[in-house]
C-alpha cells in the first residue's frame, strides 16, 4: 500500500476529488503527518470519519521502524530504519552550532560500486519512494528539540540520488515548501557521482538545490578504479553538465573528495585537482576516509592531509577539510546496516 506522502499534493487533491472531498483537505491531511506527528489516521480528528476510513484503506501512514538509534559524543545521531519490505536504510542528524543538518538516503543499497563504500557492497535493491524519503526527514526531525527545526538537508546517504530523481524531487518539494518543512532550497544539497543526463534534467527543471559532485580522483584512470561507473561516463562529461547547472542555477558547485591513504592522497593528485578545478568558482570538500570493516582502505596521516591541503590552497582552490563526525557510531554510510541484525516483528494473534 502506498505511503501517504507518496502522492504529490496535486495527486492527493485528485484522490480527494474522486471521493467528493474538497481540495483543502489535502493540506489538512499533510499537516497531520508533517507537523502534528499523527501516529494513526484515527488521530486526524478534524477530518470526517468516512475520509479517515478511506485514507486508511488506500494509504499507510508510517512505513519504517527504527531498527537502531545510535548517538555519538559530538551530538551526531544515526538511525537505521527498516522499511515495510524488510529493506534497511540509514539517515543521520548532525549538530554543528546552530545547524541541524540531516543526511538522508535515496535508495536501498547502491549500484555505483565505489570501492571504499559500505553502501554499495551488495549492489542496489530498489529506489525509495517519495514517502520513504520524506519519512527519514520526519524521523530525524523528531530527534530535535520540539521548538527547533531542521536547517539543512544533504542527500548523501545510501544510494545515488540522481538515479532516483523521479521520487527525490517530489520529496524535496515537500522539504522546501512553506507548507512542508520550510527548508530553503539553498540549504538542500544533492550529492552525485555524476550522471550527466540526470544533471541535465535538474538544470532543465530549474530547481535551485546545491549540487555536490563526488570526484574522489583527479583523473579518469584512477576514478575508473575507485568509482567504476565512471568508465562509461568520464570526468569531462560530468564537469561539462555540472558547469551548465552552475550557469543556469547560480548555485556554486561543490566537489567532494574522500581522501584514501596511499591511493588518491599523493601530491601529484593534489596538483592534478588544481588543474582540473582551478578555473571554477567551486568549493572542494575533502573528507578523510572513515574506515569500513572488511575494506582495505585507511585514513591518511595528518602529514599527508596537510601536504595535500597546502598544494590545493597554493593552487587557489577554495578547499575545506571536513571533520569526520560520528566515528564511534559507524557514521560512514552503509556501515550500521551491515553491523545490525534485522528487526523481527512478531504479529499479534
Ligand atoms: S559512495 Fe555513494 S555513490 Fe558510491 S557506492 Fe556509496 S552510496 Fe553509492
Amino acid at each position: 500500500m502506498p505511503h501517504l506522502l507518496d502522492p504529490t499534493r496535486n495527486d492527493l487533491e485528485t484522490w480527494l476529488a474522486e471521493r467528493g472531498e474538497k481540495s483543502f483537505r489535502a493540506r489538512q491531511v499533510r499537516q497531520w503527518i508533517l507537523h502534528r506527528r499523527a501516529a494513526s489516521f484515527e488521530q486526524m480528528t478534524d477530518l470526517p470519519k468516512t475520509l479517515r476510513e478511506a485514507l486508511e484503506k488506500d494509504f499507510t501512514l508510517w512505513t519504517t521502524q527504527i531498527a537502531r538509534h545510535s548517538q555519538s559524543e559530538d551530538g551526531t545521531e544515526k538511525l537505521l530504519l527498516q522499511l515495510a519490505d524488510g529493506g534497511r536504510i540509514e539517515c543521520v542528524l548532525l549538530r554543528d552550532g546552530t545547524r541541524r543538518t540531516i543526511c538522508i538516503s535515496s535508495q536501498v543499497g547502491c549500484a555505483m560500486g565505489c570501492v571504499f563504500c559500505a553502501s554499495g557492497l551488495d549492489g542496489v535493491d530498489r529506489n525509495l519512494t517519495a514517502g520513504e524519503i520524506v519519512e527519514q526527514m520526519l524521523r530525524l526531525q523528531q530527534l530535535v528539540e520540539p521548538d527547533l527545526r531542521l536547517s539543512h538537508i544533504v542527500v548523501m546517504g545510501m544510494g545515488e540520488p540522481l538515479a532516483n530523481l523521479d521520487r527525490l524531487l517530489p520529496a524535496l518539494e515537500v522539504a522546501s515548501s512553506e507548507a512542508g518543512l520550510g527548508i530553503s532550497p539553498r540549504r538542500i544539497t544533492i550529492s552525485t557521482v555524476g550522471l550527466p543526463p540526470a544533471i541535465r534534467r535538474l538544470t532543465e527543471r530549474g530547481v535551485h538545490y546545491n549540487l555536490a559532485v563526488s570526484l574522489h580522483a583527479p583523473n579518469d584512470e584512477l576514478r575508473n578504479r575507485l568509482v567504476p561507473v565512471n568508465k562509461n561516463i568520464g570526468l569531462a562529461a560530468i564537469l561539462e553538465e555540472a558547469d551548465h547547472y552552475f550557469e543556469a542555477s547560480g548555485r556554486r558547485l561543490t566537489f567532494e573528495y574522500v581522501l584514501l591513504a596511499g591511493i588518491n592522497d599523493q601530491q601529484e593528485h593534489a596538483r592534478q585537482l588544481v588543474n582540473l578545478l582551478g578555473s571554477r568558482l567551486a568549493l572542494l570538500n575533502v573528507i578523510p576516509y572513515n574506515p569500513v570493516a572488511g575494506l582495505p582502505y585507511a585514513t591518511p596521516s595528518n602529514n599527508a592531509s596537510r601536504r595535500f591541503r597546502e598544494i590545493l590552497e597554493q593552487g587557489g582552490i577554495n578547499v575545506q577539510f571536513r571533520e569526520r563526525k560520528g566515528d564511534k557510531i559507524n557514521a560512514a554510510c552503509g556501515q550500521l546496516r551491515r553491523s545490525t541484525p534485522p528487526v523481527v516483528t512478531i504479529a499479534a494473534k
